[in-house]
């Protein structure tokens, strides 16, 4: 039996809940939409929620809806998912890759000042995009401090980060627009789908607008204000999703747990040099547990070795300056890179008990002490 990276947690009534959606023939607009909306901007303490039909379709509408575009640039931090990068490149402004905190593995605030105050351009500088990878918060405080000292809009990529917080606040909700994602790799999932989220009242009206085709419905019918696509939610999606998120506090907790447990039994190996672990930051949600393996290891022959044990593992994330696709890098990467090649994600998910967590721990421990 494999032991997955990660499993979605759907109940057998979050199924009859999509059952009778999609009996009801209301496919696409419709209650359960408006309903998410609510509650989830409700669990998240903001004005307004829009949902979309991918955490990446969240981020692209973020960016159109600031008006960021060509001659513009936008920071994102070297260590993410490509998302990230693409959505800035797709409004057809240029990512201005920043390194990352070798312990949060999130934007280092420090080197994000550094390329700000050596920023020559040509583009301008009109965003920061912090990325609260695996769900460990940014450090959202200096971010926005050094985003309100330039005049920058902070977009947060919180797609792996629902439920996480930053000093009490939900994350998603600190800056201008949060973007959510609820992918099955993410801890809710509605299969493909993301939100937003804002407490500006203009920038919702215009996402929603952003989302439907650049329409909005007046007194006199349908009217088209601008070219735009089409990101829509399922109304059955929303169904899943609306299920899912009273339990949402629930499972970050057990995944807290879990990851604690990790922390504690790869404390002996962490001891030896052999592999650095995760800081057990507070109002972290983990969405994943990563470790970094030292320069010894072969993280991918480990990965495969690790599956023959039955342990399902992957690399951690994406760095952005390696994979090369964004331009020249106005610095020099240090963290982003390593994270990159010697990041390994271990199983994370609720239903993981503490036994399956001492068998990663010990098919681990085996291999890398060879
Ligand atoms: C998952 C993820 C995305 C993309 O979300 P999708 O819903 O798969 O489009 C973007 N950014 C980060 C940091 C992610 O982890």
């Amino acid at each position: 039996m494999m032991l997955k990276l990660s499993q979605p947690n759907i109940s057998e009534e979050a199924i009859a809940a999509v059952a009778d959606v999609i009996r009801s023939g209301q496919l696409v607009h419709g209650t359960e939409n408006e309903a998410f909306e609510k509650e989830l901007a409700a669990y998240l303490g903001c004005e307004d929620v829009v949902l979309v039909s991918s955490g990446t379709a969240a981020l692209h509408l973020a960016l159109l809806a600031l008006d960021i575009g060509p001659n513009d640039a936008v920071l994102v931090p070297d260590f993410t998912f490509p998302a990230t990068a693409n959505a800035v490149a797709l409004v057809g402004a240029r990512p201005v890759i920043v390194d990352v905190d070798p312990n949060t593995y999130t934007l280092s605030a420090r080197q994000l000042e550094a390329v700000i105050q050596t920023w020559k351009g040509p583009e301008r500088l009109r965003a920061i995009m912090p990325v609260h990878e695996f769900g460990c918060p940014a450090d959202m405080q200096e971010i926005n401090r050094i985003a309100k000292a330039h005049g920058l809009f902070v977009v947060e990529d919180a797609a792996c980060a629902l439920g996480a917080t930053f000093q009490g606040r939900k994350l998603g909700t600190l800056g201008d627009i949060g973007c959510f994602s609820f992918h099955p790799r993410k801890t809710l999932t509605t299969g493909e789908g993301g939100a937003l989220c804002t407490n500006d009242a203009e920038l919702a009206r215009r996402l929603r607008r952003l989302r439907n085709h650049g329409m909005e419905r007046t007194a006199s019918g349908m009217q088209f204000f601008e070219p735009a696509t089409n990101y829509r939610l399922t109304n059955f999606q929303a169904a899943l999703g609306r299920h899912q998120l009273p339990q949402l506090d629930g499972w970050i907790e057990r995944r807290s747990a879990l990851a604690k447990a990790y922390c504690e039994l790869l404390q002996p190996l962490a001891q030896t040099g052999r592999l650095s672990l995760p800081s057990l930051i507070p109002g972290h949600s983990w969405q994943t547990f990563m470790v970094v393996l030292d320069g010894l290891a072969d993280r991918n022959a480990i990965i495969l070795q690790l599956r023959n044990e039955g342990v399902e593992a992957n690399l951690g994330a994406q760095s952005l300056s390696s994979i090369g696709l964004y331009g020249p890098v106005a610095q020099d990467l240090k963290y982003g890179p390593l994270l990159y090649q010697h990041g390994l994600a271990l199983p994370l998910f609720e239903k993981l008990s503490l036994s399956d967590v001492q068998h990663v721990v010990k098919a681990l421990g085996t291999l890398i002490s060879i």
